[in-house]
């Protein structure tokens, strides 16, 4: 196998929303569980996302994990590799962007890489450096209230070079919009002035066709799945590439819904949901203090699973997030209730369950980990950046899940899911 693509995504969820989208634009994908096992049977393929769970870990882990898998990449012929990020920067002053970008700059001997979070289908465009979030810069978006990453500044160049040993530069909007050779001469000249790492600007599409046909001739980028997309087009160049990824027959039994994201999306998604299946809110002060509250929602899980999906979820509104943190610590309370989660998902695929939608990045982590499948070929599109994934050597056989990022979907997302997940 020779890989035209390598990418390393440091979570799930935007793994999936890559794979997603590297599918949508014509290269067959697998999207792996952590670097894969050179025994993994895999079918053949232009890219492979290994997914990671290293958006919030230890910087040093996390640069790590993602060299490992990089070294996995290179070994199956990839020339570019893309470390994927999540499309708000999800990311501290600790890093892990930056850590794992300089890492992979330096194993790659590229003088500057080109930085961009931007997707404007999914509403995240850059202008002058700074990520907006719909109509909103990031820091007056609902990112500002994340549980694990809050985004308080919305400057990209100010944000990396806190977390970055490089020197962080700016190619603007208007140098993207005269094309590629604009940006290349951009990019010399910045690295000419000890500038190691780039934010560039993307507000259409076109901008990252533009950026994807300048990034696929570097041996490194970092950005979210609008760069993907780019690269994607400059691979393919037009001539779409049969995807046999959605094969496969029904997989069918008790379908089951877990919600551990906060985000406003997933909140409204959940309160749409009550309207069409049985949902249980968990009580996180009972599951950090380990009251037996998993046990208790797989015993009604287990009542209802016979009658038609259910939901199961923890999230909160960011009041209560933050009051729950004030009692715990924030990291405390995140894991506490990863883990839960992962117990819950465990004992409903024990109970029969083989069609699970997860909502929240970390959340989707913990639970894929527990439930040790290898890795996904990705299939339909639910939503944009989440597709019908059917698991790849996992012990359970045939069995299909959603994993979505907390932010995406529509309001009736759970619904679309399960219709999709026959
Ligand atoms: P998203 O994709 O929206 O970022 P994640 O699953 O990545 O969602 O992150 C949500 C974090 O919030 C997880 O660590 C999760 O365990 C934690 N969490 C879930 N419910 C609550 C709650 N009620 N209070 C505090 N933290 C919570």
């Amino acid at each position: 196998m020779t890989l035209k693509l390598g990418c390393i995504a440091d979570d799930y969820t935007g793994a999936s929303d890559l794979a997603n989208t590297l599918t949508r634009a014509g290269l067959r994908t697998v999207q792996t569980i952590g670097v894969p096992a050179d025994d993994l049977a895999m079918p053949e393929v232009d890219a492979v996302v290994v997914s990671l769970k290293s958006r919030s870990i230890e910087a040093g882990i996390a640069v790590e994990r993602s060299r490992a898998a990089e070294k996995w990449l290179r070994g199956r012929g990839a020339a570019h590799v893309l470390f994927k990020i999540c499309s708000t920067f999800d990311s501290t002053d600790k890093g892990n962007i930056g850590p794992v970008m300089d890492a992979l700059k330096e194993d790659s001997g590229d003088r500057i890489v080109l930085v961009t979070p931007a997707f404007p289908e999914t509403g995240r465009t850059v202008y002058q450096g700074n990520l907006f979030v719909g109509t909103v810069p990031l820091n007056e978006s609902p990112l500002k209230d994340h549980p694990l990453n809050p985004m308080h500044d919305s400057n990209l160049v100010r944000v990396l070079a806190r977390q970055s040993r490089t020197k962080v530069g700016l190619v603007d909007l208007a140098t993207v919009t005269r094309g590629p050779e604009a940006v290349h001469a951009k990019l010399a000249d910045l690295a000419g002035k000890g500038v190691g790492a780039a934010i560039i600007d993307a507000v259409f599409d076109l901008d990252l066709e533009t950026i994807g046909a300048v990034a696929i001739g570097h041996r490194v980028s970092v950005g979210a799945s609008g760069i993907g997309l780019g690269l994607a087009r400059a691979l393919v160049r037009g001539k779409a590439m049969p995807s046999d990824a959605s094969a496969g027959g029904a997989v069918g039994g008790p379908a089951a819904c877990l919600a551990g994201s906060c985000s406003q999306a997933t909140l409204g998604q959940i309160a749409r949901a009550e309207k069409i299946m049985p949902v249980l809110h968990l009580d996180p002060d009972q599951i950090i203090k380990g009251n037996g509250e998993a046990k208790r929602a797989l015993a009604w899980a287990r009542e209802r699973l016979g009658s038609g999906p259910v939901l199961i979820a923890s999230s909160a509104a960011p009041d209560q997030v933050a009051a729950l943190q004030a009692r715990h610590g924030r990291d405390a309370a995140g894991h506490a209730i990863e883990q839960a989660m992962a117990d819950i998902a465990e004992g409903l695929v024990q109970s029969g369950v083989h069609r699970l939608v997860v909502a929240g990045g970390e959340t989707s982590g913990a639970v894929v980990d527990r439930l040790r499948i290898p890795g996904f070929l990705v299939g339909a599109e639910i939503a944009a950046g989440v597709p019908v994934l059917r698991a790849v050597g996992a012990k359970e056989g045939n069995m299909l899940l959603a994993l979505k990022s907390g932010n995406f979907g529509g309001p009736e997302f759970f619904s679309d899911a399960l219709s999709l997940m026959r």
